[in-house]
């Protein structure tokens, strides 16, 4: 789709983050509901023209587990839009907030998607996600899971985010990229243990409740914490929904995406094609039980 500023009719802000402000919006040619993400940067106009370019190769990316990329376009001079499927249910953080704990099937189908997304995209694009975590993966009514704000949007944002010192760093870095090791594939695969990790037990990793917000001096702690202990699990914790242990399958699946030694963690296609913990989600086992969830997810948003 060839778009414009003209064609697009905002409906109303889906939120904002560190680079930049989204909303939903209407492209009025084509009737079509999407996200219009906005970004201020001031670059070169020349540099602006390479971004927009790479935005272009998002276009080539099609599968069910990665947000659909309709379009980006320079408006005035400082500002980048980018045009992108909408998704009904919102970002998994959004979700958390109705839904604080996920249920097993929905933690199973999530799995295998971001999976599946992490191996497409490298397998066919080369290309690594690099910000897995619950505000960049989407749910749409029908309880399927996307991946967005990888590759060059992430860029983006992390150039922004590096100039004001501490936003950006967040519970999500993997060991081996605090001490300035080369970001891999398997560090996204850390990344999504973490994420799996704070959904299925409705439990923030790493800091608690009442620290949420964190200072220079707490950001520092972290990152020792992080290189330092031994790695989180749910292993020894009582699940609060059932009060007995967690699924033995999940304990074990989550802890072989959060081993330490990047060496020795699974590449996402061995856990795909491996792992018990997915039995099933490939052949739509939950598919039923998934989509009614996302179902009362989505009236919950519809009645704030
Ligand atoms: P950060 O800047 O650290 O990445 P973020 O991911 O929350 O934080 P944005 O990427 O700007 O920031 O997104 C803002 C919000 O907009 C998200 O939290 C999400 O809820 C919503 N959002 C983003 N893309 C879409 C989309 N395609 N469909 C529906 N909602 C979206
Ligand atoms: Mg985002």
């Amino acid at each position: 789709i060839k778009l414009n500023n003209d064609d697009l009719l905002t409906l109303r802000s889906l939120g904002s983050g560190n680079s930049g402000t989204v909303s939903k919006i209407l492209h009025i040619p084509t009737q079509k509901t999407m996200a219009k993400k906005i970004i201020h940067i001031e670059l070169k106009l020349v540099i602006q023209t390479q971004i927009i370019r790479e935005l272009k190769i998002m276009h080539e990316c099609r599968s069910p587990f990665i947000i659909d990329f309709y379009g980006a376009f320079i408006d005035t001079n400082n500002t980048i839009v980018i045009c992108m499927e909408y998704c009904n249910c919102g970002s998994l953080d959004k979700i958390a907030n109705i839904c604080r704990q996920f249920p097993l099937p929905v933690v199973k189908k999530l799995a295998f998607a971001i999976l599946s997304g992490l191996t497409y995209l490298y397998t066919t694009h080369k290309i690594l996600h690099r910000d897995i975590k619950p505000s960049n993966v989407l749910m749409t009514h029908k309880g399927e899971f996307k991946l967005c704000d990888f590759g060059v949007l992430r860029e983006l944002t992390n150039s922004l985010a590096v100039a004001d010192t501490f936003v950006g760093t967040s519970t999500y870095m993997s060991p081996e990229r605090i001490q300035g090791m080369n970001y891999g594939i398997k560090s996204d695969v850390w990344l999504m243990g973490l994420m799996l990790l704070e959904l299925a037990s409705g439990r923030p990793v790493w800091i608690d409740d009442d620290d949420s917000v964190l200072g220079p001096e707490g950001i520092l702690d972290l990152l020792q914490r992080i290189v330092n202990e031994t790695p989180p699990t749910i292993r020894n914790k009582v699940d609060p929904k059932t009060g007995a242990p967690y699924d033995p399958d999940l304990v074990r699946f989550i802890d072989s995406c959060l081993v330490k030694d990047e060496a020795k963690r699974k590449l996402p296609w061995e856990l795909l094609e491996q792992d018990l913990f997915l039995r099933g989600v490939a052949e739509g086992t939950f598919d039923k039980e998934v989509k009614a969830w996302a179902k009362g997810i989505r009236k919950s948003h519809k009645d704030t």
